[in-house]
């Protein structure tokens, strides 16, 4: 048995969960887990509410609200949206006002402090509105790869902008060119680490977009990258005069604030100082948007802090596509998650958002090809599941019954490999799930049943309630 940490990137709380949340990094880092506990680990399932992110202080700007109770009230609408498609964390923290938070960014940035100065840096601001353009407020093209992007990180490239090399940077509020100004940062000189943390990378099974991302970032041992951003959001420490820091530093923070929340509050589950080890595994699932601040930052702080777990495994994914166009809240184009958990059965929801997961590449969803594949694939299974279950599956082989003839199932065999870490794909076990329901209507009516067996093992971490029904429990 290993004790896990999976962690799944923590959602902005500026609006519900849709469905470009739940393809990436929500249903599979949720299906991980299940798989890790089907095989005996002991897992700890964790995210938390990005309540420093910069996009809610915009988003309480534009509503006229307090930001802080407004990403309360955020957090839990996605909880229950994410309850609706059977995904529970162990624990989802509230950032704001958490002693714990606190404390692990305190950590962090004593861990990196041989490695911070105070300089002066270049960041954009709107005259009008004297916001800085740092990230949320601001938007212009990426220098690295000509992209519409904040000042952050590129959603097309991953890449962190370069300021002054950045074209047609505008305000959000006032739609006017920014000005260059200079502001002093605390900025962390990170690169130093990069060769400790390509070590640390390279026998990792991570995708291919990663690896490639991570061999151009991690040979600039130069890099830096501020860290705290004055007059802007983020969390303020007294050791930092006025220099809030801001979230993108903080996540390796939050997992471990999550894990110390929940254990004080779950002692039975083990201490903090035996689960935030170095003999405790962490694989997280990321938008591939995030890679630079949890395969390059958060790294070099592990590398920095023996203590704690090891740099873990990192799980990308691409974006989902709305019709051929981008999921946005702001323009309304957008499948909220509610929503369709209204129309259609979760198992339905889950088996076609894993099957069609963009792990590798770019993705379409089309309504109308779902509600296809729902009446055409998914509804007929469904009755057959509850056929076999009306009759129940005996727990002992009978007769020629014997599990021998699903020795060579290919689907079995595709499920275990991607199930498997090293080969982790929701697309693949979720075509697997469906192939072994192809192949026991082929098989012969004797090896049928013990067909349903597998099929029970196989379904349950993506269709859970497919799989109590065929044992026989009640559905959730
Ligand atoms: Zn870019």
């Amino acid at each position: 048995m290993t004790r896990y940490i999976v962690t799944c990137t923590p959602p902005t709380p500026n609006g519900d969960l849709h469905l470009g949340h739940l393809s990436g990094p929500f249903l599979a880092a949720e299906i991980c887990q299940r798989v890790l506990r089907q095989a005996g680990h002991d897992v700890l399932f964790v995210s938390y509410a990005d309540d420093y992110q910069s996009y809610v202080l915009r988003k309480a700007t534009e509503l006229e609200r307090d930001p802080v109770p407004f990403s309360e009230l955020v957090r839990r609408t996605m909880m229950l949206s994410l309850e609706s498609v059977d995904i529970r964390f162990d624990h989802f923290l509230r950032a704001f006002d958490s002693p714990a938070f606190q404390r692990a960014a305190r950590h962090y940035l004593d861990i990196v402090s041989p490695d911070i100065e105070r300089r002066k840096t270049p960041v954009h601001i709107c005259s009008t509105t004297g916001f800085y353009g740092y990230e949320a407020f601001g938007r212009g093209c990426c220098n690295w790869c000509g992209a519409s992007s904040d000042a952050s990180q590129c959603e097309a490239c991953a890449r962190k902008p370069v300021p002054e090399k950045m074209s047609d940077m505008r305000s959000i509020f006032t739609g006017k060119p920014m000005e260059l100004a200079e502001v002093e940062t605390y900025v962390w000189h990170l690169g130093r680490h990069y060769n400790k943390v390509a070590q640390a990378h390279a026998h990792q099974p991570i995708r291919s977009c990663l690896r490639e991302f991570l061999a151009d970032v991690l040979a600039d041992e130069a890099d830096t990258w501020s860290i705290t951003r004055p007059g802007d959001a983020g969390l303020q420490l007294d050791s930092l005069d006025e220099q809030p820091l801001h979230t993108w530093f903080m996540g390796l923070s939050g997992y471990r604030a999550t894990v110390d929340a929940f254990l004080e509050e779950n002692p039975e589950r083990g201490t903090f100082k035996e689960w935030w080890a170095p003999d405790t595994r962490m694989v997280h699932f990321l938008g591939y948007d995030c890679s630079f601040s949890h395969a390059v930052a958060y790294c070099v702080q592990q590398v920095c802090d023996p203590s704690g777990p090891p740099v873990g495994l990192f799980l990308t994914n691409r974006f989902l596509k709305l019709d051929g166009d981008d999921f946005s809240t702001s323009r309304g184009n957008a499948i909220w998650i509610r929503d369709i958990a209204g129309l259609y059965p979760s198992d339905a929801i889950r088996l076609y958002a894993a099957w069609f997961a963009p792990e590798t590449g770019v993705r379409n969803f089309e309504m109308s090809e779902f509600r296809k594949w729902v009446e055409g694939v998914y509804r007929p299974l469904a009755q057959s599941v509850r056929d076999v279950a009306r009759t129940g599956i005996p727990s002992k082989p009978r007769g020629s019954d014997t599990g021998d003839y699903w020795r060579n199932s290919s689907s079995i065999a595709a499920w275990d490999r991607h199930a498997d870490l090293d080969n982790f794909s929701i697309a693949g076990m979720a075509a697997a799930i469906i192939g072994l329901a192809d192949e026991i209507a082929a098989a012969p009516r004797a090896e049928r049943l013990a067909g349903w067996r597998e099929f029970t093992r196989i379904s349950a971490a993506i269709c859970p309630n497919l799989a109590m029904t065929l044992n026989g429990e009640p559905s959730a």
